[in-house]
């Protein structure tokens, strides 16, 4: 499998070409749905994956605190997954690109990684939040998503050494092997 790294004050940075629920990191990003009542997509895959206890978990999080707005992150177990962890989060819907989506993308990966750091956890895999159902242009998104990981890395001082992007095809993986060797390069 391709994978494509660079180091990043002293976590590695990786972009692989899979399926994500089959990741072994600490924990896996869910793009999910404000709902958090499960989907299609990678929500799908997860749910399906990590079995019933993690909508359970979802459940109970949306009767405490209500809906999940975009941008926001929460974290359940993993169920039955390799990962131990599931941090959902919610991605802007593209709507043109000039309703706050770039911020509101930024702010899903920051809050990701902000819950993943507040629980101690050491790696984390992310998909390519909000390009497949919510529209966002990959070439876009990509950058977004690589800068705001490398921005957090290069910011905190935290327990994350690992982050992986799990890309489920090919045009997807190339845009974020693209978007990381710019940095390396830069
Ligand atoms: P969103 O609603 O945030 O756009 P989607 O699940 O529709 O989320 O798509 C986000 C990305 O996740 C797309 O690139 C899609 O191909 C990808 N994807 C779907 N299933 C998986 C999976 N099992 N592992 C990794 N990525 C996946």
């Amino acid at each position: 499998m391709a994978t494509v790294e660079v180091n990043i004050s002293q976590s590695r940075v990786a972009v692989t070409w899979g399926d994500i629920t089959g990741q072994s990191t600490d924990a896996i990003v869910n793009a999910a749905n404000s709902s958090l009542m499960g989907g299609g997509g990678v929500d799908g895959a997860i749910h399906h994956a990590g079995g019933p206890a993690i909508l359970e978990e979802c459940k109970q999080i949306v009767a405490r605190q209500g809906r999940l707005p975009t941008g926001k992150a929460v974290i359940t177990g993993g169920g039955n997954l390799a990962a131990r962890f599931v941090i959902h989060t919610v991605g802007p819907v593209w709507r043109g690109g000039n309703s706050g989506e770039p911020e509101l993308l930024v702010s899903a990966y920051r809050e990701s990684l902000r819950v993943a750091a507040d629980n101690g956890l050491r790696s984390v895999s992310f998909p390519s939040i909000s390009t497949g159902a919510f529209g966002y242009p990959v070439g876009d998104a990509s950058k977004v998503a690589v800068n705001t990981v490398a921005s957090f890395l290069r910011e905190q001082d935290s327990s994350i050494k690992e982050v992986v992007f799990v890309l489920f095809d090919s045009a997807t993986f190339e845009a974020y092997a693209s978007a990381l060797e710019e940095i390396a390069d830069g």
